[in-house]
C-alpha cells in the first residue's frame, strides 16, 4: 500500500508499478516542513519493521524510492535469516548529510516515524549518526541503537564487522578448506565496518589489501594495521582469495564481474549484487558468494538486543556466531541443488517470514 501524506511528487500508480515494489505493506512518501523522506515497511509478519534511516542526496524521488524499497525488502530477509522477531523496513531522507542535516530536519523525521505507531522502528544508517537518532527520539520512542553505555555506544558497526569476519572464516573453510592465516583478503571500503573488519582479519593473520574513496581513511588503516592498499578502481580485480565489499551497494555488476579473480565474495555492504541474476553467474564461475543480508546481520542483531536493553556482549556474540552455521547451510544447499547461494537464501528467508502470522495491520 502506498500513501503520500503531502505534495504528490510521484503518481501513486507509478509507485505501485515501481520495479522494486514487492510485497510491501506500507510505503509513505512525505514532503513537508523541509523534509523529503520515504518510509517503507516491507513485511511485519515476524515483528515491527526495523531498519536504518539513511540520509543521501538522491538525484530524484524515483532513485530514493528504488533504494528504500530494495533496502526494506532486504531487512525482512535479514531479520528472518538471523532468527529475530523483527520485520523489515527502511527510511530515506533526500538530503545531503554534510550540508542539509539540521535539528529541525531530524525532529520532523522523528514525527514522521511516530506517525507509523511502532509499525516501523528506525536506527542509524549511512548519513545518520547515533546522535542524530537521539534527536529523532525526542519525538518518537520508535527508534533503536541509541543505547548509552561507556564501552559500547549505539553504533552496531563493530558487531556487524564481527559477523562479517565469522562469515569470511566460514566461506574460506568451506571453499578453501583452511583457516584465515595467509589468506589474501581485499576490503573495499574501510569506513565504520571495514575498519573493524581489517583489525579482526589482521588478528587472524590474514593478508589484507584495502581501498577507499576517502584517502584519509586508507592512510589510517594502513598505518594502524600495516596492510597494503590500492586504488578503488583496482580493488575488485586484485589477485586475492576473498573480496569483502564494505562500501556501497551494487559493488558487483555486469561489467566488473568478469574481472574478479577471487574465489569468494563475502562482505558487509547491502545489495552487493547489482541484480539478483548475477548470483547465478557467480555460481557458474565457481565464485562462492555469501549472501549480503545473511553475513551482515550482526548489526540488526545488535540493534535488537539494544532494544531489549541487553548489552552483555557474550549474549550478543553468541547470537552473531550463528551466522557461520546459517552460511554453511546455504553453501551446502547451493552445492546440493546446483543453484546460486542468493537464490537459496531468498527461499529460506521467505519460508521463515511467510509462514508467520502478520503482527501489524497496514496503517
Ligand atoms: P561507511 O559510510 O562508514 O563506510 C563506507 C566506506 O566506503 C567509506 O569510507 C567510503 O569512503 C567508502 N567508499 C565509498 N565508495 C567507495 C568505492 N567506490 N570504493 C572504495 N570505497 C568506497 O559505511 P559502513 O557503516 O562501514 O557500512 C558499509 C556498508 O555495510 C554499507 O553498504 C552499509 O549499508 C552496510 N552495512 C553496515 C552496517 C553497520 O552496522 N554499519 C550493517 C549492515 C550493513
Amino acid at each position: 500500500m502506498v500513501k503520500q501524506d503531502k505534495k504528490l511528487s510521484l503518481e501513486t500508480n507509478t509507485v505501485n508499478s515501481h520495479p522494486e515494489i514487492d510485497l510491501h505493506e506500507n510505503v509513505v512518501i512525505h514532503d513537508d516542513r523541509g523534509l523529503q523522506a520515504i518510509i517503507a515497511v516491507h513485511n511485519s509478519n515476524l515483528g515491527p519493521a526495523t531498519g536504518g534511516c539513511r540520509i543521501y542526496p538522491y538525484a530524484s524521488i524515483h532513485d530514493a524510492l528504488t533504494d528504500v524499497l530494495r533496502l526494506s525488502r532486504g531487512m525482512t530477509y535479514k531479520s528472518a535469516m538471523a532468527g529475530l522477531p523483527l520485520g523489515g523496513g527502511k527510511s530515506v531522507i533526500i538530503a545531503n548529510p554534510a550540508e542539509d542535516k539540521s535539528r529541525d530536519l531530524l525532529l520532523a523525521m522523528g514525527d514522521f516515524i511516530e506517525s507509523f505507531n511502532g509499525q516501523y522502528i528506525a536506527a542509524e544508517d549511512s548519513g545518520t549518526t547515533v546522535d542524530d537518532i537521539k534527536v529523532m527520539a525526542l519525538r518518537t520512542r520508535h527508534v533503536s541503537g541509541i543505547f548509552a553505555d561507556e564501552e559500547f555506544g549505539g553504533d552496531p558497526s563493530p558487531v556487524t564487522a564481527y559477523g562479517v569476519f565469522l562469515g569470511i572464516k566460514e566461506a574460506v573453510r568451506y571453499r578453501l578448506g583452511t583457516d584465515l592465516q595467509g589468506i589474501r583478503v581485499a576490503v573495499q571500503g574501510v569506513g565504520n565496518v571495514g575498519h573493524h573488519l581489517v583489525r579482526l582479519l589482521r588478528s587472524a593473520k590474514a593478508r589484507v589489501i584495502v581501498a577507499d574513496a576517502n584517502s584519509t581513511r586508507v592512510g589510517t588503516v594502513v598505518k594502524e594495521f600495516r596492510v597494503a592498499c590500492c586504488s578503488p578502481a583496482a580493488i575488485l580485480s586484485t589477485e586475492v582469495d576473498v573480496i569483502a565489499p564494505c562500501a556501497l551497494g551494487s559493488a558487483i555488476n555486469t561489467s566488473n564481474l568478469p574481472q574478479i579473480k577471487a574465489k569468494i565474495i563475502a562482505g558487509a555492504a547491502n545489495n552487493q549484487l547489482e541484480h539478483a541474476a548475477l548470483g547465478e553467474e557467480l555460481f557458474q564461475r565457481g565464485i562462492l558468494y555469501a549472501p549480503d543480508y545473511v553475513i551482515n546481520s550482526g548489526g540488526i542483531i545488535d540493534i535488537h538486543y539494544q532494544q531489549q536493553g541487553v548489552r552483555d556482549i557474550d549474549v550478543i556474540n553468541a547470537h552473531v556466531q550463528k551466522i557461520s552455521a546459517t552460511l554453511a547451510n546455504i553453501f551446502m544447499e547451493s552445492d546440493r541443488q546446483q543453484r546460486a547461494t542468493n537464490a537459496i537464501a531468498d527461499e529460506m528467508g521467505r519460508a521463515r517470514f511467510m509462514s508467520s502470522v502478520p503482527r501489524f495491520a497496514a496503517a
